[in-house]
């Protein structure tokens, strides 16, 4: 994403952010985190407008985990013809349940840089230290465990599947095989970004 000069807006970062800060916001948002429900549109959609606002977001951006459902898309959409910044593409990196599951389960991330590593499948070199920053301390998700995955599976396919539809009759779904070799889908990605 560097590449880009553009900033990856991911809303579930930003929730972390507010469950760790411990303010109200993230008092609201942390039940229906731990339990792999979404959290109400009202708070994703006000810290998606506070943080659209920011300078380096100006010139684009990339939203990561957000929307999550059709009625946040819709707000997305009025919130950009606001601003002038209409959507691009939408982005899909198909990967079937039972991948996801194994990546979710074994995911471990820096809390300096947010690289990823999987604990069975791309290991960090040297335990518990990132290979992209050098910082000794990777975590893993609270709601990384089976059950709350599973929930989030089933919100996944009653609530944001329906955008699939949604951003493919706009013309502006993009769609990736998420199953393989990092490098590959990230070339893969990176060759339909370029189609925009
Ligand atoms: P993520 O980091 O994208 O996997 O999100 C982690 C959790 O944060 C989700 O399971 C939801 O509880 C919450 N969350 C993240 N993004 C959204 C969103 N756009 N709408 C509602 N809840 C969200």
């Amino acid at each position: 994403i560097s590449e880009y000069g553009i900033p990856q807006i991911s809303t579930g970062d930003l929730l972390r952010a507010a469950v760790s800060s411990g303010s109200e916001l993230g008092q609201k948002a942390k039940a229906a985190m731990d339990a792999g429900q979404l959290v109400s549109d009202e708070i994703v959609l006000g810290m998606i407008e506070e943080r659209l606002k920011e300078d380096d977001a100006q010139k684009g951006f990339i939203l990561d985990g957000f929307p999550r459902n059709l009625s946040q898309a819709a707000s997305l959409d009025e919130l950009l013809a606001k601003t002038g910044q209409p959507l691009q593409g939408a982005l899909l990196i198909d990967v079937d349940f039972d991948v996801l599951m194994k990546r979710l389960t074994g995911r471990l991330s820096c809390k300096n840089c947010g690289a990823v590593f999987n604990r069975y499948t791309s290991p960090p070199k040297v335990e518990n230290t990132c290979d992209s920053c050098g910082h000794d301390e990777l975590y893993h998700r609270a709601d990384d465990n089976e059950e709350t995955i599973g929930n989030r599976l089933a919100v996944y396919e009653e609530n944001t599947a329906p955008l699939i539809g949604y951003y493919d009759e706009k013309g502006l779904l993009k769609r990736v095989n998420g199953v393989g070799e990092m490098e590959d889908i990230l070339n893969a990605i990176k060759a339909e970004l370029a189609t925009i």
